[in-house]
């Protein structure tokens, strides 16, 4: 073995990242890792983190409310961004204190790095050797390029907004457009929603995305699908966003959350070899192995399924098959995700459609019901809950929820799908009561079957 400076180098010191190189450091590796923005990436420092803060800052709304029903006089209620914001911030520096702590047994520089060579990393000038190289540098928000897009904000500049916008526009159906539709729906914004498909978070299972564009609608924000922007424009203090089909929407703000991009160009991965895929993810074997033997990369940078615990098990499968002689690799199949919208979405599985597509004949159980304390407080909320179901072998393929609490719930019902469960055994399972997640247990009746 070459006398390399370091067994594993990490080029990014996010969740994927951090969670390699600690237990790569863990089984005694000699490690380094880099990084040129805040330690704990973009999930701890510019996505889930600030934004389930502020989803909870939100949710205040909703309980004042909702409180009223239940006999409280709630005085007069004020709400202070900036106290939010800066709340928020101390919550992130103490992660980010928690993160630098969790590498005190691998070597942090802070700076970017470069690959030099299948075996050399470049960092703040400095050359650096390693047996393996880790990429996992993550994504970036990306935007159209339109005339006026500089004068728009991406999720980035939304958590540290010096001003709640009185109206915002957002372009884009998707997990971050919907997440922060709902923050700023909550604390007062007049929120647009501008899709360019017929409804919000393609991809999902039909009755989530028919059910949670109901539900947004029903909260005042406005949704409007088939919309292409072609111009913003910038005047007298407020924005003039042009619309294809020759409208224009006035606002204080334009916020673009149409997806994101792996960060992985001109650091050298090009130059030794790393193959990418047509929209600039690494492409990567089941190992996470690049095209380039010594090199793996990780997480959102090789565009697969861009979510953290993904990324997280990856990482840690890396480390468990270099330094753990336990090789392990990820299976991205029954992986539960959630919208943090309000409500908020669960899934777990296959959608219908998915299964549908795969050859599978269906039993479908779905209901759609006020959940019990909106009975009290009055609020026109529907729960929908639904269950898709392999016929041939009863065995439950994906279950999806929209309504509160379903991301607790689907995190739970994973297990359940991630074992091959059947809906038999979901029958059998008790129901805990009185409960929203009982329904899932209790379900009876078929959808009738489509014509
Ligand atoms: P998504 O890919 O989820 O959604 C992008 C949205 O933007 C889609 O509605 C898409 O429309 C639309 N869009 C794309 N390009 C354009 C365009 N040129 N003009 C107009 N609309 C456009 O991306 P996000 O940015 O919301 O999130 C990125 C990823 O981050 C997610 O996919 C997810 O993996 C991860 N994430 C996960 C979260 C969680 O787990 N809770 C939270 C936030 C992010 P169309 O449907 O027509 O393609």
């Amino acid at each position: 073995m070459p006398p390399y400076d370091f067994d594993l180098f990490t080029i990014g010191a996010g969740s994927g990242g951090v969670a390699s190189s600690r237990r790569a450091a863990s089984y005694g590796a000699k490690v380094g890792i880099c990084e040129d923005l805040r330690i704990g990436g973009t999930c701890v420092m510019r996505g889930c983190v600030p934004k389930k803060l502020l989803v909870y800052g939100a949710s205040f709304a909703d309980a004042f409310q909702d409180a009223a029903g239940y006999g409280w006089t709630v005085g007069e209620r004020t709400f202070d961004w900036s106290k939010l914001i800066a709340n928020k911030n101390k919550e992130l520096d103490r992660l980010e204190g928690i993160y630098r702590n969790l590498l005190k047994d691998c070597t942090l520089i802070e700076a970017r790095g470069k690959v030099v060579d299948p075996h050399t990393v470049e960092v703040g000038g400095k050359r650096y050797t390693a047996a393996n190289i880790l990429v996992a540098t993550g994504g970036w928000p990306e935007r159209p390029t339109i005339p006026g897009i500089e004068h728009s904000i991406t999720s980035n500049e939304a958590l540290e907004l010096a001003k709640l916008p009185k109206r915002i526009v957002i372009v884009g159906g998707g997990y971050i457009a919907l997440e922060f539709a709902g923050i700023f729906q909550g604390l007062g914004s007049q929120v647009t929603i501008l899709i360019r498909a017929d409804n919000i978070l393609r991809g999902f299972d039909e009755d989530v995305r028919t059910n949670l564009a109901i539900e947004l609608k029903q909260r005042g924000t406005t949704i409007m699908p088939k919309h292409h922007v072609t111009k913003i424009e910038k005047v007298a203090g407020e924005f003039i966003v042009h619309l294809e089909s020759g409208g224009t929407i006035e606002t204080d703000m334009v916020m673009y959350a149409t997806g994101r991009k792996p960060t992985a160009h001109a650091i050298g991965l090009e130059e030794v070899g790393v193959k990418f895929d047509e929209r600039g993810g690494i492409v990567v074997d089941e190992w996470c192995r690049t095209a380039v033997p010594s090199i793996y990369a990780i997480g959102d940078v090789t565009d697969r399924l861009n979510l953290t615990p993904v990324a997280i098990a990856e990482g840690r499968a890396i480390a468990e098959t270099l330094f753990n002689k336990n090789p392990m690799t990820i299976s991205h199949d029954n992986v539960a995700t959630a919208v943090f919208t309000n409500p908020p979405v669960g899934t777990v599985g296959l959608t219908e459609e998915q299964a549908r597509a795969k050859g599978y004949t269906l039993d479908i159980y779905r209901t759609r019901f006020r959940g019990m304390k909106h009975t009290l407080s009055g609020r026109e909320e529907r729960t929908m809950m639904k269950i898709v179901v392999d016929r041939a072998t009863d065995r439950v393929l994906g279950c999806h929820m929209v309504g509160q609490d379903s991301p607790e719930i689907v995190q739970c019902l994973g297990i359940a799908i991630t074992c091959g469960a059947t809906k038999k055994q979901f029958d059998r399972t008790m129901a805990v009561h009185p409960t929203a997640a009982e329904e899932f247990v209790t379900l009876r009746d078929k959808v009738p079957e489509p014509k």
